[in-house]
């Protein structure tokens, strides 16, 4: 018997179930198609736009990598070998987890369209110097961490002192300072 169903049109364009590569492959269509280029940093869309990247403050970000667990898309990226928060804005739905979660308040969404070639790269939206323990040596933060727990945790009278220093401490050694200096 024959059927009057008429084949999906991501069957006819041989497009997969992928709804990720669907989006990229109509966007980079309707890019070579337009009149007119795309603006350097991209056309501002509606609040409401599931494509877009994000702003950041980079004074404000401490390089907490907290946004990075919460992105459900794996947009966010941290690095292995020094403190970098990096972002690819095609993976990025405009879901704002990432704004919610950041404890600095420094990131928001900006709804845009970019060409296809800038949604696929890694760009880095910021960057901060390894913190080295001053006892051991090893690295446990990054310098953006200690100067904003110093400043919000030096006047605490734990952290009278001398014992200003054990915030400039790993775990390890923090530990060790105070048995010391209760012996
Ligand atoms: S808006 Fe959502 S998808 Fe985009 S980076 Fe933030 S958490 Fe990830
Ligand atoms: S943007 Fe916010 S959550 Fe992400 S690393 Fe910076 S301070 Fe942490």
């Amino acid at each position: 018997m024959e059927s009057n169903t008429l084949p999906p049109l991501a069957w006819i364009y041989g497009l997969g179930n992928q709804k990720r590569e669907t989006v990229e492959m109509v966007l980079e269509h309707l890019q070579k198609q337009a009149k007119a280029p795309i603006p350097t940093g991209g056309a501002v869309l509606p609040k409401s736009s599931f494509l877009g990247g994000l702003n950041i403050n980079k004074d404000a970000c401490t390089l907490c990598m907290s946004c990075v667990g919460g992105c459900p898309e794996g947009a966010l990226l941290d690095n292995l070998d020094e403190p970098k928060l990096s972002f690819i804005e095609k993976q990025c739905v405009q879901c704002g987890i990432c704004v919610s979660t950041c404890p600095e308040q420094a990131l928001l969404l900006a709804p845009r369209l970019q060409t296809v070639e800038g949604r696929k790269q890694k760009v880095e939206l910021n960057e901060t110097k390894p913190f080295h323990c001053i006892s051991c040596g090893k690295v446990f933060g990054t310098a953006k961490m200690v100067d904003l727990m110093l400043v919000k945790l030096g006047a605490h009278g734990a952290f009278a002192g001398a014992a200003l220093d054990r915030l400039k401490m790993c775990g390890d050694c923090r530990v060790v300072d105070m048995v010391k200096k209760e012996i």
